[in-house]
């Protein structure tokens, strides 16, 4: 065993280059390198043990290792792992679009299939763009997008994207949409209400004086993710999707993070029935399981494709690996649990019993601002309560807070200064207490008695 550990590890350092991390660092510590997963756990090549506590970066919903759904990948897998949707179908591939038409929010009635968010991101602009174009409006081509707004890696998504850190670099690259900011009450002077007004007074004027060079907007609905879970106050989202539709906007939900009941509704747009034109989901979409992603359309965007051929209104994109029938019978076999396990109510129970005991942090000195929706959770960690003043970024703090809870048996993975909670949709009462105890245990321990690796 140990053996093994030490090639790996070699093999590790010798050749593989992880996402977002500085492989100086990472290569100066020892990997964590998992091995299997078996219910909410994961389990490492030396045998250790950890919850998944933010759910593989928030993909999983009914934990690994599931038997219905390995075994909706056996069934599919002795018939065909793949075959393309260019010019033909497969039979998951049809069920799954069926499916997802029938969960939506009203009138997404149209599925197409990618393999990342951030592929089905571009999809969705791309979509947006050329819907106007077909319809012979020509001045529409920019979008409008929300500040710290996190849709993808791939250079449309980034252009699109409005996290410094991450988008900044790429700038000569990239399109350059209208940003608006996204409520962000914690930060912001009036509160909740005040940080509404500013968005939806900022989008006004926006629409206002550049709405007819405006394809479509796109946001994050609910909850911001990847800017540290900033949660919109209730109402913005509706009045957000009737301000485009008064201006003729196309409304973009990237439901990436938000979709499959992670936000207590199966997605975070029914949470206020609002019915965006196209609608992008991922991560969860598969059960965490396959890359497969779906940008769903209105019969509306569907149609203005819709035409003789010489016309070429075609949607001319298309990934080798789309709607691959292992990734759709899996989905299927996922939603499916969703249905028979009441996944999405048994959500909004677990995530009163995780406020509640995430209630008393609140009081703790370096903790700033605790935002749940449903079970995606981030705790801002401050150095000064008072002021709000952040840790600085050498503090490492929500780096050394994540560090600290996987030696106590829990991974997650912090953005910022914020400790990231997201556990698995089918995580148990007991589980949910443990991983509790674990994040605050972690807290503690590096905010107050200052534990360093
Ligand atoms: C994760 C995420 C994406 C990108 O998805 P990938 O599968 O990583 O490409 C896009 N939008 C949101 C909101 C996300 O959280």
């Amino acid at each position: 065993m140990a053996l093994e550990y030490e090639y790996l590890a070699a093999m590790n350092k010798a050749h593989l280059w992880h996402p977002f991390t500085q492989m100086k660092d990472y290569n100066s510590t020892d990997p964590l390198i998992i091995e299997r997963g078996e219910g909410v756990k994961l389990y490492d090549v030396q045998g250790r043990a950890y919850y998944d506590g933010f759910s593989s970066v928030w993909l999983n919903v009914h934990g690994h290792n599931v038997p219905e759904l390995n075994q909706a990948i056996i069934d599919q897998l002795q018939k065909v792992a793949h075959s393309t949707l260019l010019g033909m179908a497969n039979v998951p591939a049809i069920e799954l679009a069926g499916k997802l038409s029938a969960i939506a929010p009203e009138g997404l009635t149209k599925v197409f299939f990618s393999d990342s968010g951030a592929t089905g991101v571009e999809i969705a602009l791309k979509m947006a763009f050329q819907y106007w174009h077909n319809r012979g409006i020509t001045g529409k081509q920019n979008f409008i997008t929300m500040r710290e707004a996190y849709h993808g890696d791939t250079i449309g998504a980034v252009s699109v994207g409005a996290i410094p850190l991450y988008h900044e670099r790429f700038r000569p690259l990239l399109f350059q949409p209208y940003v608006i900011p996204y409520p962000q009450a914690y930060r912001h002077s009036g509160g909740a209400a005040g940080a509404m007004e500013d968005t939806l007074a900022s989008l006004r004027d926006t629409l206002q004086k550049h709405g007819h060079e405006i394809a479509a907007l796109i946001v994050e609905p609910i909850v911001q993710g990847a800017s540290g879970m900033m949660i919109m106050p209730s109402g913005c989202l509706t009045e957000i999707a009737a301000l485009c539709r008064q201006h003729d906007v196309l409304l973009i939900a990237d439901e990436v993070a938000t979709g499959f009941g992670r936000t207590g509704a199966m997605f975070a747009c029914d949470l206020e029935q609002v019915s965006p034109d196209l609608m992008v989901v991922g991560k969860g979409l598969t059960g965490g399981y396959l890359p497969v992603a779906a940008t769903l359309a209105t019969d509306e965007v569907y149609s203005s494709f819709y035409a003789d051929y010489e016309e070429q209104k075609t949607f001319f994109h298309g990934h080798s690996f789309t709607g691959n029938p292992l990734g759709c019978a899996v989905a299927l076999a996922s939603i499916k649990l969703f249905e028979e396990r009441r996944i999405v109510e048994g959500t909004v129970a677990k995530a009163a019993s995780v406020a509640r005991r995430l209630a008393p942090l609140a009081q703790w000195p370096h903790v700033g601002d605790i935002r749940q929706q449903g079970l995606m959770i981030g705790i801002e960690l401050v150095r000064d309560k008072a002021t709000k003043e952040p840790y600085a970024w050498e503090d490492r703090i929500g780096v050394r807070t994540s560090l600290r809870a996987r030696e106590l048996g829990m991974l997650t993975r912090p953005l910022g200064n914020i400790v990231v909670f997201i556990p698995p949709l089918s995580s148990t009462e007991a589980e949910l207490a443990a991983m509790t105890d674990i994040l605050a245990a972690a807290i503690q321990d590096v905010t107050q008695k200052d534990w360093r690796p």
